[in-house]
């Protein structure tokens, strides 16, 4: 055995090494140590690290990632043992330390935990994801049983089945998640994965249908016109620019995208998550229905005195495939497009029906509607199939664990959302995101303070709260009940004015909102030019234009149609999907008005919240560099603002509320030892307590280099040593090279 100052030695020889891979760091990799608190510090930061290449940095537990747009070879083997069982303040920063705080906190604390990704389009978020669950599904253990390693294969290849349903190609990101996903793996109390979960939230279905221009539809239907011709022969597919809801973009290829290539991984991936190859065909074909669909047209035709419409010869045939595939009556759906049913009480009580002639616009949005509900179901059965071949119970069994109980399981998620966004023009849809954000945001402000709180607490250190933007206010304006929210104030505009034009809807909608919260801090109605509103966001303030509103709320397919629907004549193909996709009781004589999408949301979001306020939180945020996808560019202006929404500095603060330093009283004294002859050098007095070391390192650098930390400046707690502030920090990093 090595005599203690042999060990003593060595253990110093170490630290000189690991010193040298600290002093060539640039910058400093955890920026609560910043000298310099402002937005512009923080980029600047961010910036010289990137530059060279070191794209992970942190704020306290917070990594904060750059996207580097060009790949860096640390994703491997050797880089990921290197994180095995190491603490995050011994290895330089890295998602696979995120990854492995979260697994090991995981099994040592049995406790949930849940990692939340957050950034702008195309700033990393799915790519930390996913090396985050490769990483968990490399150094989680199987026990030698084939079926655990079976699960973590349907959880690895579930991304790119989702990716393809549910991804696409847009202006600021070329594989752009159009729906937001928290993935949860399930884990035995040895940390052996034993089944999962996938929660989908906001799928982008207009996209579906109308793809903005230069951007593409899901990737999915690119892939499935580059499937092998007998593939495509089945599904009577032809060439992309065939179809109208591809057509209307102008984009069909992704710079280095092969279509035909990724058509081959969905469908291998597709294999590997349990769809069989009838389940798969009936999948297609639906996917090939909705491109049928879409190239159905109408012109005007005048019937009676209304004017009505007829869908054009020329796409009749187009018409009848849809059909085909699916099964259904195409006169009865001919005439479901082109007329409406409606019921009025005659006297007496009597309920009549009419037929209602809809005009070329009506008929297109029944028509549109009806393919953006086949592709939002299809992708929610999808997510489902997932969650069968995932399901712990069923997996348990087929392996012969029976121990496991869902209670008894740990669960790690992650979750990969859509950052906030601020576009030129904000609708609906973005209100969905940014309130998304504005909670999650919420949370994380609660759950970082608690934490920092406690940490105080159980060391008994003196806590004093600093003042910071809570945001529940901005939360309580969108989905508050009492009083009523933005989302609240909707419904009941959209039931009051069910009747009238859509443009009247959303007027009333802003009128009813200006008197709801023509005072509110946060809010303010727009007078002049298009007609909209102002909400003061945390991360910003964003102009959102009221046009749309209403639709987009109701989100309602007409139930004549889904009727038809259900009325599939076939139990084989795409027809078998049918009851699943559309399961609902449909009752006509029911006036009352469907759930709308922001309750929906709503909703989701509270069980989301839920979800995650019950596990141990984890951040991972990442940030765009810059617009062109150029490899490590930073455009100092596009940073600063995400570092603003991101809420970095915020953070920061939150963090160093109380102390920007915090160590264990061990780690304290291995890297300062050299500050006191007590724990090192001749003299050095072997045994002593780690707590007494650190004070004798406190006594010293008083007493030979005249630096004092008086009781404001550091506290000794339980079991860890805090710094108030940076420079101090600084200071014993200077004295140590002296
Ligand atoms: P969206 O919100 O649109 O889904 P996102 O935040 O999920 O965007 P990603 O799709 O993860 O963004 O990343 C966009 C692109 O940036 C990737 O396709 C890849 O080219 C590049 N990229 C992201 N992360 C990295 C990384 N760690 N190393 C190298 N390139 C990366
Ligand atoms: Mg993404």
């Amino acid at each position: 055995m090595s005599s203690p100052s042999k060990s003593r030695r060595r253990a110093q020889r170490e630290r000189a090494d690991s010193y040298k891979a600290i002093a060539t760091e640039v910058g400093v990799p955890d920026m609560v140590l910043l000298p310099s608190l402002t937005n512009k510090g923080i980029v600047a930061n961010l910036k010289d690290r990137l530059e060279e290449d070191l794209i992970y940095s942190y704020i306290g537990n917070v990594l904060v990632v750059m996207n580097p747009y060009k790949w860096l070879k640390i994703y491997d083997q050797q880089t990921m043992r290197r994180y095995v069982h190491r603490n995050r303040v011994d290895v330089a920063p890295h998602i696979f330390a995120t990854g492995e705080a979260a697994f090991r906190t995981m099994i040592s604390e049995e406790e949930n935990q849940c990692v939340i990704i957050s950034g702008e389009s195309g700033a990393g978020k799915t790519e930390a994801s996913k090396q985050i669950q490769n990483y968990i599904a490399s150094v989680s253990g199987t026990g030698g049983n084939d079926g655990i390693e079976a699960v973590k294969k349907v959880f690895l290849d579930s991304n790119p089945v989702l990716e393809a349903f549910g991804n696409a190609k847009t202006l600021r990101n070329n594989n752009s998640s159009r729906f937001g996903k928290y993935f949860e793996l399930k884990f035995d109390r040895f940390g052996r994965p034993l089944g999962g979960k996938v929660s989908n939230f906001l799928h982008e279905k207009s996209r579906v249908v109308k793809p903005g221009k230069g951007e593409r539809n899901f990737h999915i239907f690119y892939q499935l016109l580059k499937a092998p011709k007998s593939v495509k022969q089945k599904f009577f597919l032809e060439k992309p620019t065939s179809y109208n809801y591809l057509k209307q973009s102008g984009c069909f290829e992704v710079e280095n995208m092969d279509d035909r290539e990724e058509f081959e991984t969905t469908d291998n991936a597709m294999k590997s998550v349990g769809i069989g190859d009838k389940r798969r065909d009936a999948i297609f074909g639906v996917v090939a229905a909705v491109l049928h669909l879409g190239n159905v047209k109408f012109s005007p035709k005048q019937i009676d005195d209304a004017e009505g419409c007829s869908i054009d010869a020329d796409s009749k045939p187009s018409l009848e495939k849809f059909c085909d595939l699916l099964d259904l009556d195409a006169k009865a759906i001919g005439k479901a497009l082109t007329t409406r049913k409606l019921q009025t009480m005659a006297p007496g009580g009597k309920v009549e029906t009419y037929s209602v002639p809809q005009n070329p616009v009506q008929a297109a949005g029944r028509r549109d509607a009806m393919g953006k509900a086949l592709f939002e179901r299809l992708f929610d059965l999808l997510v489902q199939r997932v969650n069968v071949s995932l399901d712990v119970k069923k997996i348990a069994k087929k392996i012969g664990e029976n121990l496991v109980s869902a209670e008894d399981m740990l669960s790690l998620g992650v979750l990969d959302i859509y950052g906030f966004e601020i576009f030129d023009v904000n609708g609906f849809e973005q209100l969905c995101i940014n309130y998304v954000n504005e909670k999650l945001q919420q949370i994380f402000i609660s759950l970082t303070l608690k934490a920092e709180q406690d940490e105080y607490e159980s060391e008994g250190i003196a806590w004093t709260p600093i003042p910071f933007f809570n945001n529940k206010i901005v939360c309580e304006l969108v989905e508050g009940a009492k009083p009523p929210g933005l989302f609240r104030v909707l419904d009941d505009t959209c039931k009051t004015m069910h009747s009238r034009g859509e443009t009247a809807l959303d007027r009333g909608f802003l009128d009813n909102l200006g008197k709801s919260f023509g005072s509110h801090a946060h809010f303010r109605k727009i007078g002049t030019g298009r007609p909209g509103f102002i909400i003061k966001h945390y991360a910003g303030d964003v102009t959102y234009d009221v046009k749309g509103f209403g639709e987009a709320n109701k989100d309602v397919l007409d139930k004549e149609l889904v009727l038809l629907l259900q009325a599939t004549g076939g139990s084989s193909g795409s027809a078998s999907l049918m009851p699943t996709l559309f399961p609902e009781d449909i009752d006509l004589n029911d006036k009352r008005m469907p759930k709308t999408s922001g309750f929906k949301i709503r909703n989701q979001c509270g069980e989301l919240v839920k979800t995650l306020s019950d596990c141990n939180p984890h951040y991972v945020r990442c940030v765009k560099p810059n617009d062109q996808k150029a490899p490590c560019r930073v455009e100092m202006s596009r940073v600063v603002h995400q570092s603003q929404y991101l809420g970095l500095l915020e953070n920061i603060k939150v963090r160093r509320a109380g102390f920007a330093y915090r160590a264990e009283f061990h780690r304290f004294v291995e890297r300062f030892n050299l500050l006191s002859p007590d724990t090192s050098g001749p003299n050095m007095k072997i045994g002593m307590a780690d707590k007494e070391a650190a004070k004798s390192i406190l006594r010293n650098v008083k007493r030979q280099y005249g630096v004092e930390l008086n009781k404001a400046e550091a506290q000794l707690g339980r079991t860890k040593i805090f710094v108030r502030s940076p420079e101090m920090y600084f200071e014993f990093e200077r004295l140590r090279l002296v």
